[in-house]
């Protein structure tokens, strides 16, 4: 290598002029500094870590590895979402959201502000890379540097932010999404810092819907309003994805109107699982398996926890209060999901009240002739179910708002019809 390949190498490295390196880069070895240590000083110079650690590879962003320390990668900004934490003590501004180039996507956390807006494009130098759930992050400190490329970066992905409900999930940042309010009510909870007024509530648009937060309680979000909101982050609550509004988030009222329909989206079993968690989802399948637990139970009074043997796995021996659910394994050939129906389902499905299951628990002196009554009436038939999906190391989970027969299988209806016939 000659000077001026070393001064383009550091200068692309570090996201400096290219002059203004190879300048400082003759000036040390005309004073006979070795090259090795001259490029060193010229990193430090520029904020970068000296030589200590391994100098930055510049890498496409398709191929940054978790095994990487230190990388320079040009991409270009696709979102930039801001939050505030403490750190040490103090109120910090971090930022986080996605770079990407033509070879893939990648979230990064920057700790300072370094002024990039999504659709730059820029060349990050010594970006540190962190594992996060699996995957690499860029971390931009200190030590980071970030130059506005002239050329943009041609990306396959859409840049700024704006998505669809249906496609958002836990720990995206710095999103824009356009909405309906389909709920929301302002609530009182016990918050960092004392009571907090906090608004809550459903948001809808074309693709979907899901539960939203406002942490500022801000009045406009009025149930019937369509509004924009930018710069949402996005987090799992009760096993679904929330939007969540911030001091940074600005919403302006939508010149438009959302055309927002009752149905949940459709989605094969698999599909459904694999997205992780999804709010308000239906999916069609066959009853494999009522499970143990199912039909009539008792919950603990403190907690509701159902109870084993008459005992509550955290309250131990108590007076407990009956219920009635069903857990049933639901197939439709590309996954399986547990769907779990409350009381008022439940007793749809028996085809009788919490009482006359309990009368007939009585009579045939064993509980488990209510959850057989239900195995009968269900196992092997298709259903319907809508609810929302969560999905954890056990499972998933479909707590069910709707359980309904599909009349799209006539075999199954047939076998009904002649049961019924049976007697
Ligand atoms: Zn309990």
């Amino acid at each position: 290598m000659d000077v001026d390949e070393h001064a383009e190498e550091l200068a692309s490295a570090l996201g400096v002029d290219k002059a203004e390196v190879k300048d400082d880069l003759q000036n040390l070895l005309s004073y006979s500094v070795p090259v090795d240590e001259a490029k060193q000083s010229i990193r430090r110079k520029h904020g970068g870590s000296g030589g200590n650690d391994a100098t930055p590879t510049t890498k496409d962003v398709g191929d940054v590895t978790t095994a990487d320390g230190n990388v320079t990668v040009t991409v270009r900004v696709l979102s930039v979402g801001r939050r505030s934490i403490r750190y040490q003590g103090e109120e910090q501004t971090i930022r986080e959201g996605e770079f990407a180039d033509g070879t893939g996507r990648i979230s990064y956390t920057a700790w300072e502000d370094f002024g990039f807006e999504p659709g730059d494009s820029i060349t990050v130098g010594n970006a540190g890379v962190r594992e996060w759930d699996g995957d690499p992050e860029l971390n931009i400190g200190q030590s980071s540097t970030v130059a506005i490329e002239t050329t943009p970066v041609e990306v396959p992905y859409d840049v700024g932010g704006d998505s669809d409900l249906v496609d958002l999930r836990a720990g995206d940042r710095g999103r824009n999404v356009e909405v309906k309010l389909l709920e929301s009510e302002e609530r009182v909870i016990d918050g960092r810092d004392g009571d907090t007024t906090i608004r809550s509530g459903v948001v809808a648009d074309e693709s979907g819907r899901l539960p939203f937060t406002d942490w500022e309680a801000r009045p406009e979000l009025r149930e019937g309003s369509e509004l924009r909101f930018e710069e949402v982050y996005v987090r799992e609550f009760r096993g679904v994805p929330q939007v969540n509004l911030s001091q940074y988030t600005t919403v302006t009222p939508l010149g438009r109107s959302i055309d927002v329909d009752d149905e949940a989206t459709r989605l094969p079993i698999g599909e459904a699982v694999a997205a992780g968690g999804l709010f308000d989802v239906e999916v069609v399948g066959n009853v494999l398996e009522v499970r143990d637990g199912s039909g009539l139970i008792e919950r603990c009074p403190d907690c509701g926890r159902v109870l084993q043997n008459g005992q509550c796995r955290a309250h131990g021996d108590v007076d407990g209060e009956d219920d009635m659910r069903v857990k049933a394994i639901i197939d439709d050939g590309t996954g399986t999901v547990t769907a779990m129906l409350d009381r008022e389902l439940t007793e749809a499905v028996y085809g009788g009240t919490m009482a006359e299951a309990m009368t007939a628990a009585r009579d045939a002196m064993d509980k488990a002739v209510v959850a057989d009554e239900i195995r009968e009436r269900i196992v092997g038939r298709e259903y319907r179910i809508r609810g929302n999906l969560s999905v954890d190391d056990y499972g998933a989970n479909l707590e069910a708002t709707e359980f309904e027969r599909t009349d799209e299988d006539p075999a199954a209806l047939a076998t009904d019809l002649l049961s019924e016939v049976r007697g």
